[in-house]
């Protein structure tokens, strides 16, 4: 037998090093090369729900999670302007852990299980053979007219109704996360007209909302982790069916999920782990790359279609200046969208 060919992974963010810790445990030679270092702040709600954790069990990575400090989010709450969806309770708990320590555990089992790990390094050849792309998000400074941008801090001192709260707020939504050690996640995704002036942002303002909103109550006496503040422009949701590239691609490099779903990560993990086989039989020799490329590139389409469609209109939803009116308070109160919320883009 040949030795197996080996797997370049452009992009050390949560898909690339799922993928190459999935091919490690295969005995598959796989280099990850990542542009950045760990441990690094990322602008994410750092709330991990759907079939993605199924996948981090199956790679044995669920425990170390738990050690890592991942703790469980069980109930979630709705909020525009002051009025508040009831407290439920989540069908399947998601787990809440912080970028700064999870990118780094999963860089640190991928070197462990002896995968090869460049960092400070960016790629700027071909997507072609046996590469595969996992480089995040590709960057569009402007979407049907909005420039869209995240914001993300870690914060003290905040209490929270319901282990999750999603709030409308001005230009955008805020999510609040428990972590663990009391801290808090503050995260929101905003937008703005690409012709309108454009200020400095002021992070911290945006994250705060409105005041008399109860998200500005909440975050009245935070107090945030300077070192943790960070922002990411040049997002775009529109959905890109994955058997229209020639590249292979995982995570947000494949489709961007709206982040209002909490199910960009998981994305990133379940392409990941359906990208174990088909990469793997590549590497043994045993079916073409371009057999591998499609039947990963059909499994991720067939998998995601339905939920992004979902998405989408949840995002709309979001978004739109009714809920943030009186018909606002009947939508968050409502079962309807609790269930599109939590089933529908899962
Ligand atoms: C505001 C906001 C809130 C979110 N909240 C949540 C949430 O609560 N729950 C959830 O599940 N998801 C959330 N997400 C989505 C989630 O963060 C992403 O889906 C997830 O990080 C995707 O992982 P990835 O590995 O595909 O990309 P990334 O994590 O972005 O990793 C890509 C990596 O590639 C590297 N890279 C890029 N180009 C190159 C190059 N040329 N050469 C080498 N390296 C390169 C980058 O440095 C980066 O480390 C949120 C997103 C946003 C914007």
């Amino acid at each position: 037998m040949s030795a197996p060919r080996p797997i370049t992974i452009v992009g050390g963010g949560l898909a690339g090093l799922t993928l190459g810790i999935g091919l490690r445990q295969q005995g598959i030679p796989a280099t990850v090369i990542e542009a950045g270092h760990y441990p690094r702040h990322r602008v994410c709600g750092e709330f991990i729900s759907g079939h993605g954790v199924k996948v981090l069990e199956r790679l044995g990575l669920r425990e170390a999670l738990g050690r890592a400090g991942a703790i469980e989010a069980r109930t979630a709450a709705f909020f525009s302007g002051r009025a508040q969806s009831p407290v439920r309770p989540m069908r399947t708990p998601a787990l809440c852990l912080s970028r700064f320590l999870l990118d780094e555990l999963l860089a640190k089992e991928f070197q462990r299980l002896g995968g090869e790990l460049r960092l400070h390094e960016r790629w700027r050849d071909e997507f072609g053979e046996a590469v595969v792309r996992a480089s995040g998000r590709r960057p569009q400074a402007v979407e049907n007219g909005w420039r869209w941008f995240g914001v993300k801090a870690h914060a003290r001192g905040v209490k929270l109704g319901a282990d999750l709260e999603m709030h409308a707020s001005p230009g955008g939504y805020v999510g609040l996360c428990r972590l663990s050690g009391e801290e808090v996640n503050v995260c929101g995704l905003f937008r703005r007209r690409a012709a309108a002036r454009a200020p400095a942002i002021d992070e911290l303002a945006l994250l705060r909302g409105n005041p008399g909103s109860v998200l500005n109550d909440r975050l009245a006496s935070a107090e945030f982790d300077a070192g943790s503040i960070c922002a990411v422009a040049g997002l775009s949701f529109s959905p890109r069916h994955a058997a229209a590239r020639a590249e292979c691609s995982i995570g947000d490099a494949l489709t961007m999920i709206p982040p209002v779903t909490g199910n960009g990560m998981s994305m990133a993990f379940e392409s990941a782990g359906m990208a174990i086989a088909p990469l793997t039989a590549y590497s043994r020799g045993q079916i073409p790359w371009m057999q591998a490329q499609q039947s990963l590139a059909r499994a991720c389409d067939t998998r995601f279609g339905r939920r992004l469609a979902w998405a989408r209109f949840l995002q709309w939803l979001m978004f739109a200046s009714a809920l943030r009116g009186p018909l606002g308070a009947l939508v968050v109160h409502s079962d309807w969208f609790w269930r599109v919320m939590f089933t529908k883009t899962r």
